[in-house]
């Protein structure tokens, strides 16, 4: 058993993490960036780091994931990574000619100090950036934040393209935070079923889940066009989905280009995409469609034919703000009880919705914020819990406590579906249900004597 050595005893740690419930920022700018249609995400730093980042979002998505670097060695650490960059900015357009290259930093490039904007404004000068064709870039040093906060920022680098014309295009900004291709899928389906045109950036939808189709394509069909990007300057309002992935941006685009904006929720189960349809609806000013309705009964009548089988089961959660507060409120509002949640991002805000959505559960609720899965596993020693969900990790403490495990959020390493199958929305809601439902069964079948083995559930 790996993980055999937790102790159950939680003495106070500061300067120490083990088990990090985080990645690095790069990965999450770099996964940002894939949803830009023709992108080229750039890792300006030395070769390991973009080898590791593009590692990270294959082994999860299951697809190929190409991405440049400036391939600092001891020259580029000692004066500065100007040259390589310059020089990558000329070989990426003039060999793999993509509409943008979007440039995110690392440890090394950020703590030597290099200027990205400034270093781009002197590629465009020396005409390095052909007409027409974008650099974006983001800063994202990895001992600052998560992967989360590289997201963010570069999705902000993102909404940085909008080019008002001072006409407006009838659209809404969508950014849908950091969810799966599936899940962008999922927003689409439901912002047409509205009848809301949309913009969603970033949307790596048919990026990161699309066909075999026997010919390669160096540039995927999906992604937001350069030409969306521009428009969003020119759009009626912005939903912005997670506070910690996607606000950001939408108040970046609120404040200089006077798109107003609203910050939502994901919509993870009933009550969060309560909201977000409601929203939805208000901008296009109808009734909610039949069709959505329809979702939402059954998703209801899950629940409701289910309910004992989740009545105050404890949950352990582990994962990122945005989608823990969603999946937080959803497991309360069916009657579960999340009582310990951690997440390795940064931000007391969080703590604080989460005791807000959980003061009615009854009990204490452990949650922490710049957490560890090394905190998680003892809080679970001490007050053990019926089911975890997150990701692939917990799958060690899984095994060390026997416990039913959901595997959800980043990074899957070693299940598939979750690039296909969304779990955002009422569709989204019941395929997160029959997952849960699933484990519990299945454990409940495991353990049952024989003369309690049910053949209905
Ligand atoms: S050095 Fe920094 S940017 Fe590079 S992989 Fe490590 S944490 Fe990430």
């Amino acid at each position: 058993m790996l993980l055999r050595h937790t102790p159950k005893e939680i003495t106070e740690r500061k300067a120490l993490t083990i088990n990090p419930a985080k990645t690095c920022q790069p990965i999450g700018a770099m996964y940002a960036a894939l949803g830009i249609h023709g992108c080229l995400p750039h890792s300006h730093g030395s070769q390991g780091c973009c080898a590791y980042h593009r590692s990270a979002l294959t082994r999860h998505y299951k697809e190929p994931v190409s991405a440049s670097t400036s391939s600092f060695t001891e020259g580029a650490s000692v004066f500065g990574g100007s040259a390589n960059m310059m020089q990558a900015i000329n070989n990426i357009f003039t060999v793999y000619g993509p509409e943008v290259i979007a440039v995110h930093t690392t440890c090394l490039s950020e703590t030597i100090g290099d200027d990205l904007p400034q270093i781009k404004k002197k590629a465009l000068a020396e005409g390095k950036i052909p007409k027409g064709k974008y650099v974006i870039s983001a800063s994202t040093p990895s001992y600052a934040g998560s992967h989360v906060t590289g997201f963010s920022n570069m999705v902000t680098a993102m909404a940085g393209m909008a080019e008002p014309t001072g006409k407006k295009n009838g659209k809404v900004n969508i950014i849908p935070g950091w969810v799966e291709p599936s899940d962008m899928e999922e927003i689409k389906r439901l912002t047409n079923m509205v009848g809301v045109k949309t913009i969603l950036f970033p949307d790596t939808s048919g990026v990161l889940n699309g066909p075999l189709s026997g010919e390669y394509k160096m540039f995927p069909e999906g992604g937001t066009t350069v030409a969306e990007l521009k428009s969003t300057g020119d759009s009626i309002g912005t939903l912005a989905l997670g506070e910690w992935c996607s606000a950001d941006a939408a108040r970046y685009l609120d404040k200089e280009h006077k798109v107003p904006c609203q910050v939502l929720d994901m919509p993870f189960g009933l009550q969060a995409t309560d909201r977000f349809i409601d929203a939805l609806r208000m901008v296009a000013g109808v009734n909610v469609p039949d069709e959505i309705a329809l979702e939402r009964g059954q998703l209801v009548d899950m629940i409701s034919d289910m309910h004992q089988y989740f009545y105050k089961k404890k949950v352990a959660l582990v994962g990122d703000p945005d989608q823990l507060i969603a999946m937080t409120e959803f497991l309360v509002s069916i009657d579960m009880c999340p009582v310990h949640i951690v997440t390795g991002t940064p931000g007391k805000k969080f703590e604080k919705r989460i005791k807000e959505i959980t003061k009615d559960m009854g009990g204490k609720v452990n949650v922490k914020a710049k957490g560890d899965m090394f905190l998680l596993h003892q809080w679970i020693k001490n007050e053990p819990v019926d089911l975890i969900i997150g990701n692939t990790y917990c799958k060690y403490i899984a095994r060390d406590e026997d416990l039913p495990f959901v595997r959800w959020g980043f990074p899957i390493l070693d299940r598939q579906g979750h690039q296909y199958f969304p779990t955002v929305g009422y569709k989204g809601g019941l395929r997160l249900l029959e997952k849960i439902l699933g484990v519990l069964m299945d454990r409940q079948d495991r353990d049952a004597s024989e003369s309690k083995f049910e053949l209905v559930f």
